[in-house]
């Protein structure tokens, strides 16, 4: 029986970034950019205004007061898209909007607000301009303009690769005029559930069948992640449905496999032998609970194979251990690991002396984080994972941790229902 720790960088091991892939950049957040992002202009492209007012050069406004404003002729207006006819020359002034182009001998803007044009109701100054205004603050060079390459300069790096695309770094690759970018692929994760007593979901319950709910939970599991679910239906408990259908996959181009069952020691557990036969087994039972019997090899091609447990909690949680961060590493990602806080715990917790995976609804108090359980644990028990919000996490060699104890959770959704 291998640690959780071994077990992962196994895992991780085998598995590589995917290739790039151009995408739309609407179709980006989320993913993991390949490549630089050079600017090859500057934003923004031209000293603007950043307010609406008046262009004006500052030396000759530099001792207006409200006691004492200085008059300047406004010799014409421009708006944001459009560039000044009118040069600013000494004792003149030209209307600017927000976001226009400082005109040609102007140096600073003089907002409305501080000029007796914002004394007049926005109709009348529309209607009939002010020919002349005064100026009742002083600016000094560059007030109120957004200079040429503020935000970003002719050359710059702006996005190196690695970067994971949020809505912000989307604007910004808007605003270089990139409609698309190149990010890693998706990978093609396998879902293959094996079971005898498995039915369908439309099909109705009959004697000793129940149905088949992982496949669901890890294609729901797989996409949250990033991944493209493949999913291959339901393998009998029989060698050669199972060999039949691994090889279905292969031709689909799976990526990555992740089977559900047939990993015990149970007389009908034929995901390892058939792992053995058709590819090279790694290692099978790690020192956890629940998630114990995983199975871990390489297909034909180095396809790794992840044999999740069947228990629906054990597969659950085993996933957010073992698959999230391999399919996470290869859409490129380097952050792997699922997040944490510590929480005191507020009721005495059992463990069976592996690495404990408790789930737990976690609550903020007044001084901190505060987790109880969700109740029975049963590795069976899907409500369980339903309820929590974390997994507990107790050491090795634990067996009791009583109320008041501080463990590292992992936070399922986080923040609040949004965690990958
Ligand atoms: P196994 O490791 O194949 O013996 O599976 C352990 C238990 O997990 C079985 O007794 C089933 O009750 C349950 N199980 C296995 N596969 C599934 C599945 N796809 N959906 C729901 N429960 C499953
Ligand atoms: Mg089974």
């Amino acid at each position: 029986m291998i640690s959780v720790e071994d077990a992962l960088s196994q895992i991780l091991e085998h598995v590589r970034p995917l290739e790039p892939e151009p995408v739309p950049i609407l179709e980006a957040p989320g993913r993991v950019l390949v490549e630089e992002i050079v600017s090859d202009i500057q934003i923004p492209p031209f000293d603007n205004s950043a307010m609406d007012g008046y262009a004006v050069r500052s030396a000759d406004v530099a001792a207006a007061t409200p006691q004492v404003p200085v008059r300047l002729d406004v010799v014409g207006s421009v708006a944001a898209g459009y560039v000044a006819g009118a040069r600013v020359g000494p004792g003149t002034a030209v209307r600017i909007m927000t976001g226009a182009p400082l005109p040609q001998g102007a140096d600073a803007v003089v907002p409305y607000e501080d000029t007796d044009d914002f004394d007049r109701p926005k109709e009348d100054r529309l209607q009939r301009p002010a020919s002349q205004i005064e100026v009742r603050q002083p600016v000094r060079p560059r007030d109120h303009v957004r200079p040429a390459g503020e935000d970003i300069r002719h050359g710059e790096r702006v996005l190196a690769p690695g970067r994971v695309l949020r809505p912000q770094e989307i604007g910004v690759l808007a605003s270089l005029g990139h409609a698309a970018v190149l990010v890693h692929r998706r990978p093609r994760v396998a879902i293959l559930a094996t079971g005898d007593e498995l039915l369908e979901i439309h099909e109705p319950l009959a004697p000793g069948k129940i149905r088949n709910s992982n496949e669901y939970t890890n294609a729901a599991l797989v996409r949250r992640t990033g991944g493209v679910p493949l999913r291959l239906g339901i393998a009998r408990d029989a060698r050669e449905d199972l060999v039949n259908k691994i090889r279905a996959g292969l031709d689909q181009g799976a990526d990555l496999f992740l089977t559900s069952g047939g990993v015990s020691v149970g007389d009908y557990d034929v995901v390892k032998d058939v792992l053995g036969s058709e590819g090279r087994m790694q290692f099978w039972q790690v020192n956890m609970k629940p998630g114990k019997p995983l199975a871990f090899g390489l297909l034909p091609g180095s396809v790794p194979l992840i044999g999740l447990p069947g228990n629906p909690v054990s597969a659950m949680v085993s996933f957010e251990q073992f698959a999230r961060p391999a399919i996470l590493k290869m859409l490129g990602h380097t952050d792997l690991a699922k997040p944490t806080v510590q929480a005191v715990v507020d009721e005495d917790v059992k463990n069976s002396g592996r690495r404990g995976f408790i789930r737990v609804i976690v609550t903020r108090g007044e001084e901190g984080y505060h987790a109880r359980t969700t109740g029975e644990q049963g590795s069976g028990v899907l409500t369980s994972m339903s309820k929590a919000n974390g997994l507990a996490i107790v050491p090795e060699g634990t067996y009791h941790v009583p109320a008041g104890t501080e463990l590292t959770v992992q936070m399922l959704d986080w923040p609040e229902g949004a965690c990958a």
